[in-house]
């Protein structure tokens, strides 16, 4: 068996392949790039090597560094996780020849599935299905051009090298094709170095199932059964589940042998994933083999009840596959759902940022049950800790967040369900429009097809509306809560002398709060009055008396009119998250000293809303101002702040200077309502 083995990778991927390792009593080496120096995976590994700066290509692409790294640690195999040197045959047969094992299949599998096309002209001969369509050498124009006019259009063009949806074009018509064909080249050749294409036909609402194969070194190969991945955005993942719903299991064992004949005919060796398309009618086709673990993988251990990390490294250290063709059931139903750093509302652009707060649902990480047992219902996959950043150098995948059930219902309640405890602060995240996708009527159906996000774009992207009276609750609470604990010890805190909070006096205090996502007209107004039973809340137009039940930290508990609501509401700067029925409402606290004029209205002094210097004084001593008139301009973080009059009123002092530092909360002039 081995004893060390080298981690190739970075994030969620090389923190599970630890965690197997680890289980297994084997030692891990972390390989990390200067970003990544304070990294999860670099913490949960024995050993952890730095190999360079944060651009991939100076640290996890530099393969003869990672070798070497490997020898002089002394692991004798290397994990390459997915993406980077993964599929990379070069590498396979450069670590093997430095004497290590590389843990994948060998160099000329991987050689004879990179290509789409050579990997179609294989699996011709394999009696493997294809997407009717051609895969030759000849590239002339004009004769792909009448190859897609055998075949009728639509047809797909697609890069021989392509990877990650690049390069593909759809076209319509023959009028088309050249235009098509001119431009997949072009993205072909940037992207990939190799304009090589092939032709075929595009099916209409396929669904893409995929089957998980694994080989050892002794001639058995078996398939784990298949994964649906229909749900994507721009042909790539999103949602992944096993097994495909409606999958009679005669198709299943077709489907099965096909990519085991696949995996056999590039003499496979380890984990592998057959990819297919499917017609709604359930005829299948070949579409390319990826030649190593895949992302998704644990709804397969999930279904299974196995580790695929564990089989790797079994197979690596020369062991046959821990289990038969005839041992490989399927028990219940998985859901993976990908967390991803980026804003679905935008184009699903990726965001960067650092994950100031995280919360995960109740979870247990890598867990599968023991035999007979059911695995753990919810996992979740994570290549990061709260603290850290999602940099623009890598994938901005968050975590996996994975659920089993007894059956898809079970399966997709859970996920529902923990979707909702999922609380991420600091940048956008695609966690409120998956719990749309996951909720809505065609997944919940399974109804899938590559198209189901496009298709229902109105309901996946519903116009945004106002935050509900609870959520505005939670926020109001939070802060006057927060800022009597802030006040009792900085007793300059503007709050922390409005003593509302504490006094029984019927007084109403007006917070005010921007809606950062809907972007709000004039945001909210919240009204909160004191009553002798906790107060009366107003806003939106409604009126309810509201109580606080409970309070431990973050985690408020209120009584809204006869309703119980309950809600954690974390604060990032004058932002407040409100986590409430599983949604996520970011309210921007308005400038404090808007509040400051409030509560000085019948008269005082306006605060500094933050120690800073001040950098203008409009207002003059005795003379008479308009409501909003700007009075001083403050500087602090490099931003400028104006403090303005919040009535028409009379300024009767000016207590500070141009020049002056402001401390927090220090008067800046004396002010007589009008
Ligand atoms: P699949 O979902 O079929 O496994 P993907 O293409 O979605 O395939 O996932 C693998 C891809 O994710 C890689 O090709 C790479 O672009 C990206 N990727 C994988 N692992 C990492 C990682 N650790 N850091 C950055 N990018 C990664
Ligand atoms: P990549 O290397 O980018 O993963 P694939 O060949 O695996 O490329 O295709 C990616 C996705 O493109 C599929 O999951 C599917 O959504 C879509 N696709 C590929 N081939 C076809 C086809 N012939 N007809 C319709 N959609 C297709
Ligand atoms: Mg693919």
């Amino acid at each position: 068996m081995l004893t060390k083995i080298l981690i190739a990778n970075r994030g969620e991927i090389a923190c599970r392949v630890a965690a197997t390792a680890r289980r297994m009593g084997i030692r891990t080496v972390a390989v990390y790039s200067e970003a990544d120096a304070g990294s999860k995976h670099v913490a949960v590994c024995d050993e952890a090597v730095l190999i360079g700066p944060a651009a991939a290509k100076e640290s996890y692409l530099r393969g003869q560094k990672i070798i070497e790294v490997a020898k002089a640690t002394g692991a004798q195999a290397i994990h390459p996780g997915y993406g980077f040197l993964s599929e990379n045959a070069e590498f396979a047969e450069a670590v093997h020849a430095a004497g290590l094992v590389f843990i994948g299949p060998p160099g000329s599998s991987m050689r004879a599935m990179g290509s789409k096309s050579a990997a179609k002209q294989l699996m011709e001969g394999a009696n493997v299905p294809l997407v009717p369509g051609y895969h030759g050498d000849n590239q002339e124009p004009a004769f792909l051009r009448e190859q897609a006019d055998r075949i009728g259009y639509p047809v797909l063009l697609k890069a021989s090298a392509g990877g990650g949806g690049k390069g593909m074009r759809v076209v319509e018509r023959s009028e088309d094709f050249e235009a098509a064909l001119a431009s997949c080249k072009r993205e072909a050749i940037s992207s990939f170095g190799d304009d090589k294409v092939l032709v075929e036909k595009y099916l209409i609402r396929p669904r893409h199932i995929e089957i998980q194969v694994f080989a050892d070194t002794f001639g058995n190969c078996v398939y784990l059964h298949e994964r649906d991945c229909s749900v994507q955005r721009r042909h790539q993942k999103v949602l992944e589940e096993a097994p495909a719903p409606n999958m009679p299991p005669d198709r299943r064992a077709a489907m099965g042998e096909a990519a085991v004949n696949a995996a056999r005919a590039v003499g496979y060796v380890g984990a592998g994933t057959v990819e297919f398309i499917a017609n709604q009618d359930g005829s299948f086709y070949f579409m390319e083999m990826n030649t190593r673990l895949q992302v998704e993988h644990p709804v397969t251990e999930m279904i299974t009840g196995t580790d695929l990390v564990e089989w790797q490294l079994r197979v690596a250290a020369g062991q046959p596959l821990p289990k038969k063709q005839s041992e490989l059931a399927i028990h219940g139903h998985s859901i993976e759902a990908r967390i991803y750093a980026e804003n679905p509302e935008k184009g699903f652009l990726p965001s960067i940022g650092t994950l100031r707060h995280m919360d995960t649902p109740a979870a247990v990480e890598f867990e599968l049950g023991a035999f007979g047992l059911d695995p753990a219902a919810v996992r979740v996959d994570s290549g990061v800790r709260e603290g850290d950043a999602i940099s623009p150098f890598y994938d901005p995948m968050i975590a996996k967040l994975i659920v089993w059930g007894a059956d898809r219902t079970q399966a997709l309640a859970r996920l529902s369900q923990a979707l909702s405890e999922f609380q991420i602060v600091g940048l956008a995240t695609n966690i409120a429009f998956l719990k749309r996708l996951v909720e809505g009527e065609a997944f919940s159906s399974a109804d899938l097809d590559t198209g189901l996000i496009e298709r229902h774009g109105e309901t996946l992207f519903p116009a945004p509306s106002a935050a509900p009276l609870g959520a505005l609750a939670l926020a109001a609470l939070a802060l006057g809560t927060g800022e009597t604990q802030r006040g009792a010890s900085n007793p300059a805190e503007p709050w922390a002398q409005a003593s509302g909070w504490r006094m029984n006096s019927a007084y109403r205090r007006v917070l005010g709060f921007a809606d950062e996502f809907t972007g709000k007209e004039g945001g909210y107004q919240v009204g909160l009055t004191y009553t002798s039973h906790g107060w009366e809340i107003d806003a939106n137009g409604e009126r309810q008396p509201l109580a606080l039940v409970r309070q431990i930290g973050a985690e408020l508990t209120i009584r809204l009119g006869e309703t119980s609501l309950h809600g954690s509401v974390r604060r990032d700067g004058d932002v407040f998250h409100v986590f409430t029925g599983g949604r996520h409402f970011t309210l921007a606290y308005n400038d404090p000293m808007a509040h400051a004029g409030e509560q000085e209205a019948a008269g005082g002094r306006l605060t500094a809303p933050m120690p800073g210097k001040v950098v203008a004084v409009l207002a003059v001593a005795g003379k008479e101002v308009k409501k909003g008139d700007a009075l001083v301009i403050m500087e602090a973080m490099k931003m400028e702040h104006t403090i303005s009059a919040p009535s028409d009123g009379l300024v009767e002092e000016v207590l500070y200077q141009v020049g002056d530092q402001v401390a927090d909360g220090a008067p800046l002039l004396a002010f007589k309502t009008a």
